[in-house]
């Protein structure tokens, strides 16, 4: 069956859908900043959902900040949240190991940035690689042989703005060579806001560099995957048919809700514009649209 036509948010269906939900899920890049500024309204909005009682939750597949260092910018931008309502593809990488019972005395490789490596740590496992990796790395030579740790048991991929060929074999004699390697991906986003005015490459290219390498697959745990909405659920007892998913991606966000059974809303204030929304050959659409979060305000009334 094709999916039905998007509902743009009024008063009546935005009221509707406020009563019938106890949480709403923001993705953040296009819905809550733009790069690390902030779009219009939100902390009011925010403000506002949280004195009627609902449960806010962040979930971003930015990769590069931990959940600390992202309440760090959520207070830097004037909205109060607590570490437990933050949920990033990196605490997602840690987190899948260690649901996986992933042997804390063995070793993940990192290609990304100080937001895995972090998390990482906090859950107790030992990071190698990151940020700083391979930057002194000698020109290659006929007879160099490239030396690396046989006992790495994971290699986490994410955005990391300095990638290089050290790091790519690092990663592909990893997964290649050493006997049941983990090759998990944070996320496969083409394109991020690594600043305000502009998108950049994403994590996707990062990811695909090291599939083309090793001719493998890996377990995404960022969005659309289901692995983050699953590890929330387990903390939040809150059934899926009672949460929001707002987004402004149709092929992460609004996917990630609709396969875990939640409302879902898009906005206009990230990457998909109305003519994209409205074009006949998307196969994910969300159930509501609307501008940005801030219209709640002015929709639901006082
Ligand atoms: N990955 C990177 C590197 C980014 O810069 C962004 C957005 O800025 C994203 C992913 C997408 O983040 P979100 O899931 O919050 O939209
Ligand atoms: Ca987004």
């Amino acid at each position: 069956a094709s999916p039905s036509i998007p509902q743009l948010l009024s008063p009546q269906n935005a009221t509707d859908l406020f009563h019938s939900v106890d949480a709403f899920l923001f993705d953040c890049d296009g819905v809550i900043w733009k790069g690390d500024k902030l779009i219009d309204g939100v902390p009011h909005t925010l403000e506002m959902l949280r004195s009627k009682g609902k449960k806010l939750i962040f979930v971003t597949n930015n990769s590069t900040k931990s959940r600390r260092q992202y309440a760090k910018k959520f207070h830097s931008l004037g909205i109060a949240v607590t570490e437990e309502e933050i949920f990033s593809s990196s605490f997602a990488a840690a987190m899948f190991l260690k649901v996986n019972e992933f042997p804390p005395e063995k070793k993940v490789y990192v290609i990304g940035e100080e937001g895995i490596l972090d998390e990482l740590e906090l859950a107790g496992f030992i990071g190698l690689g990151g940020p700083e990796d391979g930057k002194k790395m000698v020109h290659l030579k006929p007879n160099y042989l490239f030396e690396h740790d046989k006992n790495v048991g994971a290699v986490v991929v994410g955005l990391d703005q300095y990638i290089n060929y050290y790091k790519l074999q690092y990663a592909t004699l990893c997964i290649r060579e050493n006997p049941g390697c983990l090759f998990v991906a944070t996320n496969r986003d083409a394109v991020g806001h690594m600043t305000d005015l502009q998108e950049w490459p994403g994590a996707g290219c990062m990811v695909a560099a090291v599939c083309g390498s090793t001719q493998k697959e890996p377990i995404v745990v960022g969005k659309p995957s289901t692995f983050m909405m699953d590890f929330l659920l387990k903390k939040y007892q809150i059934s899926t048919s009672r949460m929001c998913m707002v987004g402004d991606r149709l092929d992460t966000d609004i996917l990630f809700g609709k396969n875990a059974g939640c409302r879902t809303l898009l906005v206009l204030s990230g990457v998909t514009t109305q003519s994209t929304l409205q074009d006949p050959t998307n196969d994910i659409l969300p159930e509501y649209f609307t501008s940005k979060i801030s219209d709640l305000l002015n929709l639901l009334g006082p």
